[in-house]
């Protein structure tokens, strides 16, 4: 008996993840460092060199003196005294610098995230400090990676994510229903009947945002994951640059800020699917080229999302697998994330632990996550196109969080 031919597109990722090149720095690496090389090397990622050191409190770029005993710098021009965290994500850390190395660097080595609990079991720490670290790491990159406007040939789309019966839902045409090969009409038409009723159902459980495709209203916790990529232009390499969002609906004013935020438009080109949010946004691009999904996948003249599609891949495989049920207050943290890995997945992982670090020394103090174990929580939704106020969920944090009965996990 012969198998079946198998023909699988080679496209040079299983190559680059074996290669030698794709792997330049290890966890025992890590751990090898003393004190005074973490330092170093977060002076290399922050600042550059010791000779171009921005004081904490005034800004002013020199060699300030350096203080050996205390590892703190004198400002030459203020006279305060300053870390090499000082002003950062992880300004006031008690844990040693190495810990928090390590620790970034495990979460960059995680093909699609790291769950807080894996990092609780791997280092011993509260379940808080494993939380709330890559958090702030995710908290770098959406104010410091996800930010710009990229031109070129550009994709847009949006994905339902979040909230109720969005994980059915997700890669599935909505009021749609999965029809047997030689169905009838009268078949057909049946099934449309049973996904209408379907709809209703859903309708009671969410008071949320008319989802214009099909004009049902949305779960109320529903939200669309809006990604802009911009196409290498190299056969095979896929995307280069891409840019998140969310957003309540996929709707033109929703879709007009994601795409003012961060697509310089006059100079672009415009790839999107039939959706009839894209149309007067269309305009305003060199070119727009559509795709009807119902009909093709892709047509002749590159009339494809299959970049946003394959971010939004691997989102799902992040939450499936690794982060489960994000809730909408945290989507576009996670989102950014995903974005962050698709973008760097072709540099090593030493090159996208720096960048990651030169981001979280970079982007000033933590606004999100500064005293979330006391109960400082964030109280925004970051939502295009404008944020959105959000209650915190889970139990009271504190010392004393008092009576718990669930006693959840914070998220
Ligand atoms: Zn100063």
């Amino acid at each position: 008996m012969s198998s079946p031919k198998l023909i699988r597109y080679r496209s040079g990722t299983a190559q680059w993840h074996m290669s030698k090149r794709a792997v330049d720095r290890a966890v025992p690496d890590v751990l090898k460092w003393s004190e005074d090389d973490c330092i170093e090397y977060i002076i290399k990622v922050r600042f550059g060199s010791r000779k171009t050191v921005a004081c904490a409190h005034c800004n002013t770029i020199c060699d300030h003196y350096w203080r050996p005993l205390e590892k703190r710098w004198k400002c030459k021009c203020c006279g305060k005294t300053f870390s090499v965290t000082s002003g950062t994500v992880y300004a006031n850390h008690r844990k040693p610098l190495q810990l928090i190395l390590v620790t970034v660097l495990m979460w960059i080595n995680g093909a699609a995230g790291k769950p807080a609990l894996e990092l609780k079991r791997h280092f011993n720490m509260s379940y808080n400090t494993c939380y709330v670290w890559p958090q702030k790491m995710r908290e770098a990159l959406v104010r410091g990676f996800n930010v710009g406007l990229l031109s070129g040939d550009m994709e847009m789309d949006g994905a339902h994510q979040s909230g109720y019966r969005a994980n059915e839902k997700r890669g599935v045409p909505q009021g749609a229903q999965r029809i047997a090969s030689g169905a009838s009409v009268t078949d057909i038409k049946s099934a449309a009947r049973l996904t209408q009723t379907g709809n209703a159902t859903a309708n009671k459980k969410g008071r949320g945002a008319v989802n214009p495709e099909f004009g049902n209203r949305l779960p109320k916790n529903r939200r669309l994951l809006l990604a802009v990529c911009k196409r290498s232009g190299l056969k095979g390499k896929g995307a280069c640059n891409t840019r998140v969002a969310v957003g309540i609906a996929e709707t033109p004013p929703i879709v007009e800020a994601v795409a003012k935020s961060f697509i310089a438009k006059a100079e672009s080109y415009l790839n999107t699917d039939s959706s009839p949010a894209y149309t007067s946004l269309g305009k305003n691009f060199k070119a727009h080229r559509t795709v009807e999904h119902s009909k093709m996948l892709s047509g002749p003249n590159g009339e494809n999302n299959n970049q946003v599609e394959e971010l939004n891949g691997r989102y799902d495989r992040l939450e499936k697998g690794t982060y489960l049920n994000i809730e909408p207050k945290y989507l576009l943290d996670y989102a950014v994330e995903t974005a962050f890995r698709s973008d760097t997945r072709r540099i090593s992982n030493g090159q996208q632990m720096d960048l990651a670090m030169h981001l979280a020394m970079n982007v000033g103090h933590s606004i999100f996550w500064r005293g979330f174990t006391h109960g400082t929580h964030r109280d925004f939704e970051l939502s295009h196109p404008l944020p959105m106020p959000a209650r915190s969920s889970g139990p009271k944090k504190g010392r004393k969080p008092g009576a718990n009965l669930f006693n959840r996990l914070p998220r």
